[in-house]
């Protein structure tokens, strides 16, 4: 196959061991990822794990390699909008970097991962896939490219928006192009909702919709708009004469192009200068008689895009984890490839503390993603408890690895020392792509707001936790029974001390800390599951170990004065650095040493 880019990423210069540190270019983030294979293996039915794995695999290497250096231009050669064609018409159109192209080109042509839910035969699998299984390739492409994610991600919910609330017309007419993966004929999508007025107060948005025969026109500016060049975009407007808040706003979709080719009556006024996702276009818009397409039931808008907005929630959970995983890669290849005081940074024990702490996030947003993926799959097969359950991990999962992302990020780039804070290598940029992902579709106040006024405190959602993670426990004959009982000890105060803020307006201000102690807990549980499922991890207990590091370093109370550093936490350390598999006799009673 031909390489997807002309541009090559440099490797370190090999005439100079040690000199400046490697990074990860030339790495495949598949194969450098035993972690992701146990979990596939442990989420996909065997047949589908062997049919995406090799497909895992190229997207491995083209992530670690050409993708990789696609971003990096991408990010350096921002799009420009053009209000003019050289002749001096008005064509409103938007420039971007070849680089940029070929992201999408991998990303919707090649591997189709916008379409993997909706349209059979992505890949030549004969059906469509789990969400498990798409995020695997989310989490894989996101390693390299970060911007490209939130336009592959909103095709896909736009698609799922009109497939489950469309006419019979619209579907007729759009769908197809939204999960096109011949690039000639993809329509990208959008999803407009942000306005001044309102990003969290979305019942404040403006925008209004006056009905004309067959469709709507709209008028009102849109404040945020991502990939704001999409040809069909889905926004939230409230008709004329409809009552204030969100019951009165509608869903509609507005094509880029009318049926006569002609551009649709709005404008991108300009393009936001972000702090990063720079490769992306997010645009101000302005609606000015647009012509657009009621979805659904007009007084059902804010509920039906709320679907899209939680299937959002989860992608950006999975897209944090991506960018923590290419963190921890970076920051390994520099502790093991410099040398400082005579020693690899990777033996220094302070050093090898913040490799830990790297690696703890990052692998417990990955078995959070992999149970949230899951629970909307099962909750899309019809199951109300998985619908229940995924009411209240997509919040958790957003709020908590968004912000981990941001400091994992932070970290990895300051074990690269001051050459991790210039552009030139990655690091840099996964800090500036990482502080987005706690801000959109929901800042951090919002999500934890979500999971505890809406889905422990409206829905109840908290009993679907509970049971789910005693029913994993109860599941997980091979993990020591000491170690289970504190984890359903820890599952049980944790609910309850959800539930005790909830129940009360003046405790709001603890949402956050019991979102935490929520996804803390509930990755504490998965992390030891899927340590126990030792035929699937083939043979490689070390996630046991992460389950009591989670409860040591992010849940229980500590002496700030007590010393912490022992024998045992030396072993795990060791364990966990090291790229061998460690058997349940090796850490099974490291897990309840003190
Ligand atoms: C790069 C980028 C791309 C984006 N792309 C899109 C897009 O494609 N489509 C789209 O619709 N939007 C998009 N957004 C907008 C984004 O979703 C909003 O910016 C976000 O939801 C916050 O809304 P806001 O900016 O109005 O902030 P505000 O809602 O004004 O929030 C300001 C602060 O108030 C806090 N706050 C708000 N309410 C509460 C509360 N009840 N309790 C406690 N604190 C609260 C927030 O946490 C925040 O810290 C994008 C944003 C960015 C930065």
């Amino acid at each position: 196959m031909q390489p997807l880019s002309k541009y090559d990423g440099a490797a370190a210069p090999a005439d100079q061991p040690g000199l400046i540190a490697p990074d990860t270019s030339g790495m495949n983030f598949y194969r450098a990822d035993p972690a992701l294979t146990d979990l596939l293996r442990i989420h996909l039915s065997d047949a589908l794990f062997k049919h995406i794995e090799p497909h895992l695999d190229r997207l491995g290497g083209l992530a670690g390699g050409p993708l990789d250096e696609c971003a990096r231009l991408a990010d350096r050669h921002v799009p420009v909008l053009h209000q003019r064609d050289r002749f001096g018409r008005d064509a409103q159109w938007i420039e971007y970097h070849p680089a940029y192209r070929e992201l999408e080109r991998a990303a919707f042509g090649e591997f189709g991962i916008h379409a993997m839910s909706l349209r059979k035969g992505v890949l030549g699998w004969p059906q469509t896939y789990p969400v498990a299984a798409k995020h695997a390739f989310t989490f894989l492409f996101n390693q390299a490219e970060f911007g490209l994610g939130c336009p592959i991600n909103v095709t896909d919910g736009c698609a799922k928006l009109l497939s489950n609330f469309g006419g019979a017309a619209l579907k007729e007419k759009y769908l197809d192009g939204l999960t096109q993966t011949d690039m000639s004929r993809l329509t990208q999508g959008g999803q407009f909702m942000t306005e001044k007025e309102g990003g969290s107060d979305v019942g404040k948005l403006t925008a209004t919709a006056v009905q004309e025969d067959d469709h709507w026109r709209l008028t009102g500016e849109k404040w945020f708009c991502s990939n704001a060049d999409a040809k069909v975009v889905m926004l939230l407007a409230r008709p004329q004469g409809a009552e204030g808040g969100t019951r009165g706003v509608g869903l509609f979709l507005m094509p880029r192009f009318l049926d006569d080719g002609s551009p649709n009556h709005y404008r991108i006024v300009r393009l936001k200068d972000k702090l990063g996702t720079r490769s992306m276009a997010s645009g101000e818009v302005k609606l000015e008689g647009a012509v657009a397409y009621a979805v659904g039931r007009l007084d059902r808008g804010f509920v039906q895009m709320a679907e899209m907005v939680n299937s959002s929630r989860l992608s950006n959970g999975v897209k944090s984890t991506a960018l923590m995983r290419r963190a921890w890669h970076d920051a390994m290849a520099v502790a093991r490839g410099r040398v400082v005081f005579g020693q690899r940074i990777v033996d220094l024990p302070l050093a090898r503390r913040q490799l830990m702490k790297i690696m703890l996030a990052t692998e417990q947003a990955l078995s959070m993603s992999f149970i949230t993926a899951d629970a909307l799959d099962r909750a899309e097969a019809g199951s109300q408890d998985a619908a229940a359950l995924l009411r209240i991990l997509t919040p958790t999962l957003k709020f908590r690895a968004t912000r981990d992302a941001r400091k994992v990020c932070g970290d990895a780039l300051e074990m690269r020392g001051g050459i991790g804070y210039i552009e030139e290598f990655a690091t840099a940029r996964l800090l500036r792509d990482a502080h987005l992902g706690s801000i959109w579709e929901g800042t951090g106040n919002i999500v934890a707001l979500d999971a505890l006024k809406r889905a422990v405190g409206r829905h109840g959602a908290d009993a679907a936790l509970a049971a789910d993670l005693h029913a994993r426990l109860d599941d997980s004959a091979n993990v020591p029974q000491a170690w289970r009982d504190r984890l359903r000890g820890l599952v049980d105060q944790s609910i309850g001390f959800a539930r005790g803020v909830s129940a009360r307006m003046d405790n709001e201000a603890e949402a956050r800390r019991a979102t935490s102690l929520l996804y803390h807990v509930a990755s504490a549980v998965a992390l030891a599951w899927e340590g126990g499922r030792i035929h699937q991890m083939r043979g490689d207990a070390r996630r046991l170990l992460l389950s009591r590091l989670v409860i040591e370093h992010r849940v229980a109370a500590r002496d700030p004065f007590q010393l912490t550093e022992n024998s045992t936490q030396r072993a795990i350390a060791g364990h966990l650095l090291s790229e061998r598999a460690a058997g349940m006799a090796e850490v099974g009673e490291l897990l309840i040493a003190a």
